[in-house]
């Protein structure tokens, strides 16, 4: 059995960052030439493993195939594409590490196939729709919903497709490329600080959170600021505070979910009144659906208790929600196992961001692995993972893909 040769995902990362970054980071943006590039170097280097065989879908994912005994394939993935400015990792690890594990996995036997894709704009960094390609390819993608877009040139989406190949109605038919599949695994920097904290390399994703997402609208009465005694105000702003710091300790006392109150705008904001209207974001997220129903429950309660108390009304509209999307229980343990045997001690987090993985485990049993992230950094140049524990990450794809390949 070939040792993967984790060193050189390292080297062959930094061969990327040179060919498609400047100074202030990856530019590999989806539907540029910079990002041609960067695939064109991708299908170079494929080129190079024997026996596999290289294509791309309708919806302009490209797709490695090393073919076993059996039609049945597990699927590695990731995203060569990046943020304008973006870091040398976030998705960029994922398609290298899968390279090197198609390279050793190359001369031995197989008892199922190996793919490994690249989606196409992952990041949705041109036209502000993320997860494009493996949306497209899970068959959710409204292709109504993104026909609009343009990018800050005016571009319309539907053009930019269709200059690299890719026709927006028929970028559904990627779904095919799914028969078959038995399993989908990917490994991703955390992006986030929770592995650092806990001084460990590397931990296995128990799915991607979802999201409840509200305006909530604080409505009393505004009044001078002198004349207007304190006892009989209807003070809107402090009603939506004293909210938001009920939501706040109601997300501190359960275990691994957020609460965020982003933006506040009052009226008639002077300095001379009170605010008789307040409106405030409440932005919570959760792995599991009831516990996230419980906390959109409690946060309602709190607030109409809290606007009881201060005279005021309160009214709330969704803006968007996502629901939660968990991982495959049995891949997750595979994982965990995996990376204990190879670092010493494995950690299951959720994932705050979505991933493609996410979109796939709505199809096939999914599961991803986190690295960590230097100082919880991602989407900026100063993006970083020490080199020993991107090593140890391409080490543990490997192990769980030959572990997922031979499972009966
Ligand atoms: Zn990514």
């Amino acid at each position: 059995m070939a040792e993967v040769d984790a060193a050189r995902a390292v080297a062959k990362l930094k061969e990327l960052r040179s060919l498609t970054g400047d100074e202030l980071g990856a530019q590999r943006v989806a539907w540029t030439d910079t990002w041609v590039r960067a695939r064109e170097w991708f299908r170079g280097e494929l080129d190079g493993i024997p026996g596999v065989r290289v294509e791309r879908d309708a919806a302009g994912n490209v797709w490695a195939t090393l073919p076993g005994d059996s039609d049945e394939f597990v699927i590695v993935g990731g995203h060569i594409d990046s943020v304008p400015n973006g870091g040398w990792l976030d998705g960029a690890l994922n398609v290298v590490g899968g390279l090197e594990v198609l390279r050793a996995l190359a001369d031995e036997p197989r008892p199922r196939t190996l793919k490994l894709v690249d989606w196409a704009d992952e990041e949705g960094a041109r036209f502000g729709r993320s997860l494009m390609g493996s949306s497209a390819c899970a068959g959710t993608l409204d292709p109504g919903s993104v026909r609009g877009l343009t990018d800050r040139d005016g571009v319309a989406l539907p053009d930019a497709l269709a200059e690299h190949g890719v026709e927006l109605d028929r970028m559904h038919e990627s779904g095919a490329m799914l028969d078959g599949a038995q399993a989908y695994l990917e490994l991703h920097i955390e992006q986030g600080p929770i592995l650092e904290r806990m001084d460990l390399p590397l931990g296995a994703v128990l799915g991607t959170f979802g999201v409840e997402r509200h305006a909530v609208r604080f409505t009393g009465a505004h009044a001078h600021a002198g004349s207007t005694p304190m006892d009989v105000r209807r003070d809107a702003f402090l009603t939506a505070a004293r909210s938001a710091l009920a939501w706040r300790e109601d997300a501190a006392r359960r275990d691994d979910v957020r609460a965020t109150t982003g933006t506040v705008s009052v009226v008639p904001g002077i300095v001379t009144a009170f605010n008789g209207t307040c409106e405030v974001s409440l932005d919570q997220r959760a792995l599991d659906a009831d516990v996230l129903a419980d906390m959109l429950a409690t946060a309602k309660a709190d607030a109409a208790r809290i606007a009881a108390e201060e005279g005021c009304d309160v009214a709330w509209e969704r803006i968007w929600e996502i629901e939660p999307i968990p991982f495959d229980a049995t891949l997750i343990d595979l994982a965990d196992e995996v990376i204990a045997a190879e670092v010493g001690t494995s950690h299951r987090l959720p994932s705050g961001p979505l991933h493609d993985a996410a979109e796939m485990a709505r199809r096939i049993p999914t599961v991803m692995l986190f690295v960590k992230s230097l100082g919880g950094v991602s989407h900026t140049n100063a993006e970083d993972t020490p080199e020993e524990d991107l090593e140890a990450s391409v080490r543990v794809l490997a192990a769980l893909t030959r572990r997922v390949l031979g499972r009966t």
